[in-house]
């Protein structure tokens, strides 16, 4: 009986692909106005190095408050912009954003570099580079301060495309990282060709560090083919001080995580990183890495 009823819920609710197809389509839709009307803003993530403490470097991360709905988590958006394509005009403007506030703090004497998220659809766009290079230049600010995230998968789905392009990229001068590393299946014969600098260990492998011996296992071999490879590694997601001191016995170079600081807006950025030279955490566990 109860099997029976479970199944005609099931009937019930077949029509749920149509609404989601729905509820995506206004999404798309209020992500289209929400660009028009400035809803968008980036946030800052700060990079740490591990031995020294000293923040080198900062992810973009897109946040957009809408008026009704509020906070909505990129997490949420960003796939549905993806399928619908918008994820370019997103990408662009990212990309701009990101490149204007580094420009703006080198001017203002703090160097300070940008990773930005870069999308498979924006990535095969054949006018990316020029894009990339278009926004630095109307910036004005050095191509090494740039470094944008790739995904695996982008990488591999047409490797010999994929290398051209990163060829072309990497003639700019900008840096690039293989982000969310670990969850696709790179090819090492790939992976030392790509002129990449940088491995992102992902946060799934770092969560349940430094107990669950599989995952300590696949970030200790990530970290030596990193060091293999001539790759600087950062691991994401660190949240615990007993994680970082995994990382910092593995080898890894740097992190970024909650545990000095989730992503934040370029003026509360300033004030943490910039003019206090350390976050205010309340453990103060990480003024003892000095800087
Ligand atoms: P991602 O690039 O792997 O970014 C890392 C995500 O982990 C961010 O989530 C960040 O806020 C979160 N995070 C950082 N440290 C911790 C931590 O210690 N614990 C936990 N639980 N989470 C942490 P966010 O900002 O929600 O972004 C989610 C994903 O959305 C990003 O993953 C990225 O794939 C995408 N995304 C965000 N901004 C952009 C963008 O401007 N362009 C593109 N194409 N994608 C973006
Ligand atoms: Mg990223
Ligand atoms: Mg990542
Ligand atoms: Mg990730």
């Amino acid at each position: 009986w109860v099997k029976e009823s479970g199944r005609s819920a099931f009937h019930f609710h077949q029509p749920r692909k149509d609404v989601d197809l729905l509820s995506r389509m206004r999404l798309d839709h209020a992500m289209r106005q929400a660009l028009q009307e400035g809803q968008f803003r980036l946030h800052y993530q700060p990079q740490i190095n591990l031995a020294s403490g000293q923040v080198i470097g900062a992810e973009a991360l897109i946040r957009w408050r809408d008026p009704l709905r509020g906070e909505i988590s990129p997490a949420e958006f960003i796939p549905v912009a993806e399928e619908s394509g918008f994820i370019v005009a997103i990408g662009e403007w990212v990309l701009h954003q990101a490149v204007e506030q580094a420009a703006r703090w080198l001017r203002q004497g703090w160097r300070m570099p940008v990773a930005v998220n870069v999308s498979a659809l924006q990535f095969q766009q054949s006018q990316f580079a020029d894009t990339v290079a278009h926004a630095l230049r109307a910036s004005g600010l050095p191509p090494g301060l740039l470094e944008l995230e790739l995904t695996e998968s982008i990488l591999l789905r047409d490797a010999e495309e994929a290398l051209r392009r990163l060829q072309s990229l990497a003639a700019l001068g900008v840096c690039m990282s293989i982000d969310d590393f670990g969850t696709g299946y790179s090819s090492l014969g790939y992976l030392k060709r790509f002129p990449i600098q940088r491995l992102k260990i992902d946060r799934s492998f770092v969560k349940a560090l430094p107990s669950d011996a599989s995952d300590a296992g696949i970030v200790n071999a990530i970290i030596q083919m990193g060091q293999a490879l001539r790759l600087h590694v950062i691991a994401e997601g660190v949240e615990t001080e007993a994680q970082r001191d995994f990382l910092l016995r593995a080898g890894c170079d740097e992190f970024q995580g909650y545990l000095y600081a989730p992503a934040l807006g370029p003026q509360e950025f300033e004030e943490r990183v910039w003019r206090r030279g350390n976050p205010s955490s309340p453990g103060g566990g990480m003024r003892l890495m000095g800087g």
